[in-house]
């Protein structure tokens, strides 16, 4: 740290991402991607004639690409916000709709760690609300009308969702707040709030392009909301950064909204393989969620979580550990094609199975 610092940010500890390792040689479990290729039409979008134009800036507007996701969803185009990733919209909500005077924040003390950066980020009073000991949430601990409210749905590292009744008794029990619903992965089978946007004007609704559509790397976040929820979103945007979506990933952005049909078969391929490889860990001895996400969140009696992230790494598989508890005796593990689970699965098989020779042998001794 430079002496120049300013003090807000000293003790700042930033978001640690999943490793993202620059060579290929792993199977890449770890960050919740799809393991699917964009589609035809998004890589014919980014196409010389647009790579050439690059010169110029984009529409920071974004209509042409909230105009298709207004139709797509049924909403209208100014109920629809566009950002540099779904971390973007996180960021300009806390900014837009939290302060420690009026109001503060809470989240599930269990969910995605970027909620907490931006709070501390913000110097916002922040209550990460202890999760039940099935990981579930209560939603009654949101339901105080005292707190700008941020919850993924489905839950993420847990893959557990809420209902859309649920939901709504939260964003009805706080109609002087926010209630921000993170969404990225309700493509997977969560259910979603989106129609609840028209009834409540304090919901936010905030999805992304990274899981379900295939796009991490362009950086593509969405979110549904009011409209005035949504001009307050546009202002900050403005204030920061309106170019902030490039003119190749709105290409590709808009192109994907065409190729719906494929993105959603994908989707439903991986909600099969997640049912598929949770069935299958059970039958090795494994502890999981309910997850309605692209993840399985898997604990096994006789293997310390660390332990089994490690020796799948020294033998070519990445999948996602968190030290902290109650959660570290568990794997997030991305679904990925049924061919990268086969492969999971007989890793798994081999240290279980050796692991068991070497307790029989101390046994013997
Ligand atoms: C992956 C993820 C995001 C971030 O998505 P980007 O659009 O890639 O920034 C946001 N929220 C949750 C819960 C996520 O898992």
């Amino acid at each position: 740290m430079s002496r120049f610092i300013n003090q807000t940010y000293a003790k700042l500890e930033a978001y640690t991402p999943g490793e993202q390792p620059s060579n290929m040689k792993y199977i890449k479990l770890n960050t919740n991607e799809s393991p699917f290729p964009p589609s035809q039409g998004v890589i014919e979008a980014i196409h010389k004639d647009a790579v050439s134009q690059l010169n110029l800036y984009p529409d920071p507007t974004c209509q042409k690409l909230k105009e298709k996701l207004a139709q797509l969803y049924s909403v209208g185009a100014d109920q629809v916000f566009v950002s540099n990733g779904s971390d973007d919209i996180l960021n300009f909500s806390f900014m837009a709709f939290c302060n420690s005077a009026d109001h503060p924040v809470k989240f599930p003390a269990i969910s995605y760690g970027f909620y907490r950066v931006y709070a501390e980020l913000y110097g916002v009073r922040y209550t990460a609300v202890p999760l039940r000991d099935d990981f579930s949430l209560d939603i009654e601990d949101y339901t105080g009308n005292d707190s700008t409210v941020v919850i993924a749905n489905p839950n993420a590292p847990t893959g557990l969702a809420l209902s859309k009744k649920e939901i709504e008794r939260i964003v009805s029990a706080n109609p002087d707040h926010v209630v921000l619903i993170d969404e990225a992965y309700v493509d997977f089978g969560g259910e979603s709030c989106l129609d609840l946007i028209d009834r409540y004007d304090n919901l936010l609704v905030v999805r992304t392009y990274s899981k379900s559509r295939s796009m991490a790397g362009a950086r593509l976040g969405f979110a549904f909301g009011n409209a005035e929820l949504i001009r307050d979103l546009e202002k900050i945007k403005f204030s920061t950064n309106p170019y902030n979506i490039n003119r190749l990933t709105l290409l590709a952005g808009e192109a994907a909204i065409d190729d719906d049909a494929y993105y959603m078969q994908n989707c439903s391929v991986i909600a099969q393989t997640r049912e598929d490889v949770q069935r299958e860990l059970r039958q090795l001895g494994f502890v999981c969620t309910d997850s309605k996400a692209n993840f399985i969140f898997a604990k096994h009696p006789n293997l310390d979580g660390e332990a089994l992230y490690q020796t799948l790494k020294e033998r070519g598989i990445l999948i996602r550990h968190f030290q902290s508890e109650p959660i570290k005796e568990y794997n997030r593990i991305t679904v990925g094609t049924k061919e990268q689970m086969d492969c999971l699965l007989r890793e798994i098989s081999l240290i279980l199975n050796k692991k068991d020779k070497k307790e029989h042998k101390n046994e013997d001794c």
